[in-house]
């Protein structure tokens, strides 16, 4: 697309005859893809897991010492280190399994960051209230990451303030204290699989676990898509990206399949704070949402640029299976 500077005046009406303005939160799909260039055959992205040590329910036969371990194993297999995983301390000083857990990220090489201490969404706290929650999350990270750069923060939810006063207020608190936002470009909900994954388990449903991993995959490959596009729509190209997934047992299970699904697409890892240097991630929508939304999402919100077409993800039958 050729149109750049004020292109989501123009082409957002161009676009908005083939597509509409709801976004994947909203899991209402356009009828058709606008035009867009062809993607880039080596993207670059970071992997970041969230709610460590304890993300997801604990289902049988796993304990998160064992998720962690084998976590960072997939990690280490594919010469990934460094990788950010975004920590909620709520819990851990009377779970030494969790305590276990995060050592065990920590001496895999990978990093940790802040994730709040409780996982509050922000648009139901006062801007004070979420910042003591960072706060208090604090002392554990300190503990555990030692040395290294935990500075970094993923908002629970992805809500980065309901209005934009709220906003500003703990983005000034963030920068004040010598945080960087780690934020999202590419997200398909991979936790959504693991509550099916649990009761598939309890079920002895093999054909169940066989839908969550084919599914899992297919809704991935649609929504990375998705994403890349919307970085185009968002900065004019595609950027260096951020893939949000959780350190739950399924994405620990699929991990793998995952890698090799990035891979046949081209993509190169980065670290996070790599990718970040991209003077994309400097830019601020500067929005107000009440919901959570990725970082290119933000900007086609605040322009009510369409989206790009998406097969939604199959949250019926993520609901209804294994029942
Ligand atoms: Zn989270």
């Amino acid at each position: 697309m050729s149109c750049m500077r004020g292109w989501w005046l123009t082409c957002g009406m161009i676009l908005g005859l083939f597509a509409q303005t709801s976004g994947p939160a909203g899991q209402t799909p356009p009828t058709a893809s606008p035009k867009l260039p062809a993607l880039s055959r080596h993207p670059v992205v970071a992997l970041t897991f969230d709610d460590l040590p304890a993300g997801g329910g604990l289902h049988p036969g796993y304990t998160r010492t064992g998720i962690a371990t084998q976590l960072t194993s997939e990690l280490r297999a594919a010469h990934l280190k460094g990788v950010y995983g975004f920590m909620n301390g709520d819990g851990v000083a009377d779970d030494p399994d969790m305590q276990q857990a995060l050592r065990v990220w920590i001496a895999a090489g990978m990093n940790i960051g802040n994730h709040t201490f409780s996982h509050p969404a922000l648009s139901s706290e006062t801007a004070a209230e979420f910042e003591q929650n960072i706060a208090m999350n604090e002392p554990l990270l300190r503990q555990y990451a030692g040395n290294r750069d935990w500075h970094w923060f993923r908002f629970p939810y992805l809500e980065e303030g309901a209005t934009l006063q709220q906003r500003d207020e703990v983005r000034n608190w963030l920068q004040s204290h010598g945080y960087r936002i780690a934020e999202v470009t590419l997200n398909f909900n991979d936790d959504d699989w693991d509550d099916p994954y649990g009761r598939c388990l309890v079920k002895h449903d093999e054909a169940g676990v066989a839908w969550l991993k084919q599914s899992y995959l297919q809704n991935a490959e649609e929504f990375i898509r998705l994403g890349r596009e919307t970085e185009q729509l968002a900065f004019g190209h595609e950027i260096p990206g951020v893939l949000l997934l959780h350190e739950t047992s399924f994405t620990t299970l699929m991990l793998p399949s995952l890698l090799q699904l990035l891979r046949g697409e081209g993509f190169r890892f980065a670290s996070l704070p790599k990718v970040e240097r991209n003077p994309a991630y400097s830019l601020n929508p500067n929005i107000g949402l009440p919901n959570g939304d990725s970082f290119p999402d933000e900007f086609l919100d605040v322009r009510r640029t369409a989206y790009p077409y998406f097969e939604p993800e199959p949250v019926q039958k993520l609901d209804s299976i294994c029942r």
